[in-house]
């Protein structure tokens, strides 16, 4: 279906590679580098067959304007240190020194270009910018699975414009973990969905009932599936407008046999704040002023069983309001039965994999996705515009 990095001859080519560079960075300082660390068999692999590196990526949302906080400064200066090479920075994201330097790069030197959305072409998928990085481009590499939901010009634009393009390593196995879940999961499966809100994750819910055994949901968004059993949910999060469609899939689920698990306890407050008064209230009761803000310990428990059964999991969103003490516990101990899962294990970026990564379970999944928001796109049965594009040049 694609071609890879591997595929092409890259000696003396000028190889783009989009990467997704988009990490967390507080005054200068890195706080997770995960994403750096994925990409780097794709930057090394193109090393060291001798092209002409040049990378892409953006960082946080600059509005098309050049500012230093979102400069990609820290991510050359680590990707230096971690490859050992000369990492230039160009200080504009177009410009004709650029293409000059793009022919003039060394085997041991890569050009890193400056933060792409400091340009709004970058967003607009503009032609005049897309024609620029074309100018800089002889083999373009899409190595950024957490961008490949949107249509912008490094993502789309540039590789319709380029004959010889393809996947990086790192896309070519997150495609591989979504496409194991969808077309060939070891069953049972199971998903685990949580976070604040149905809506965001109704597509995912509806298209994921159509290939797993079993569903949990947790998290804020359970409370509209609770609602809609009939239970009092007191003051916690709800989405009116979508009470029907939370029955709706309630009764889908049921005509397919899929089990939908919603947790039978909740720890509640009356105050979302640090350590406050909590009660742990089981389903059924009443919680009077109180919202529920993370699973309770029946919940924990009754999760337990179907994942230790499961030959397949995926896991997305939180089970709390896991930011405030003592609401994480529910997510924490999530993660670790997600963790001795035997089976097949892919966490879906964002907010839970942050808690597997705090908690030091990264290496018991099988897949820690580096896109939260592509995963759930990809899972909808949604085709990514930057997947179509390197499909369609392929059939050409
Ligand atoms: P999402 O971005 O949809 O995955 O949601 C993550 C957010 O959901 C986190 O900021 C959590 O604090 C929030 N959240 C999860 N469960 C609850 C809950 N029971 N009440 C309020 N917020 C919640």
């Amino acid at each position: 279906m694609f071609k890879d990095i591997s595929d092409f001859d890259l000696v003396d080519q000028r190889v783009f590679i989009r990467a997704d560079f988009n990490i967390a960075i507080q005054d200068g300082v890195i706080q997770d580098e995960t994403r750096i660390l994925a990409t780097l068999p794709t930057i090394q692999f193109a090393l060291r067959q001798k092209a002409k590196v040049i990378l892409g990526s953006h960082l946080g949302r600059p509005n098309g304007e050049k500012n230093p906080k979102f400069s990609l400064l820290p991510v050359a200066q680590r990707l230096a240190e971690l490859l050992g090479i000369e990492v230039m920075l160009s200080e504009n994201t177009t410009g004709s020194a650029i293409k000059e330097l793009s022919y003039r790069l060394k085997p041991n030197q890569i050009l890193l270009l400056e933060n792409l959305r400091f340009d709004p072409g970058e967003k607009n998928n503009d032609d005049s910018f897309v024609h620029f990085l074309a100018s800089l481009t002889d083999i373009y590499i899409n190595d950024a699975f957490g961008t490949a939901h949107r249509a912008h010009a490094s993502i789309v634009g540039l590789p319709e414009k380029v004959a010889r393009s393809g996947l990086g390593f790192l896309m070519k196995k997150e495609i591989e973990a979504m496409d194991l879940l969808l077309n060939r999961p070891q069953k049972p499966f199971w998903a685990v969905l949580g976070g604040a809100k149905v809506s965001d994750k109704l597509g995912v819910i509806e298209n994921l009932l159509g290939h797993v055994d079993g569903m949990i949901i947790g998290g804020g968004m359970a409370y509209t599936f609770l609602k809609a059993q009939g239970y009092d949910i007191g003051k916690s999060l709800l989405e009116p407008q979508l009470i029907e469609v939370a029955k709706r899939i309630l009764q889908q689920a049921e005509k397919k046999q899929t089990q939908i698990v919603l947790p039978i306890d909740s720890v509640a407050s009356e105050k979302f704040e640090e350590n406050p008064k909590t009660e742990v209230i089981k389903h059924g009761d009443s919680f009077g002023q109180k919202m529920g803000l993370d699973i309770g310990p029946q919940s924990i428990t009754y999760f337990e069983k179907f994942i230790q059964k499961a030959k397949t999991v995926f896991w997305n969103g939180p089970m709390g309001a896991f930011e405030i003490k003592p609401f994480d516990e529910g997510t924490k101990q999530l993660a670790k039965q997600i963790a001795q899962c035997e089976g097949y294990t892919v966490v879906g970026g964002g907010d839970s994999l942050a808690a597997v990564k705090k908690l030091g379970f990264g290496e018991a999944f099988s897949h820690l996705c580096t896109g939260g928001g592509a995963s759930m796109e990809y899972l909808e049965g949604k085709i990514l515009p930057g997947l179509k594009v390197l499909q369609i040049k392929k059939a050409a």
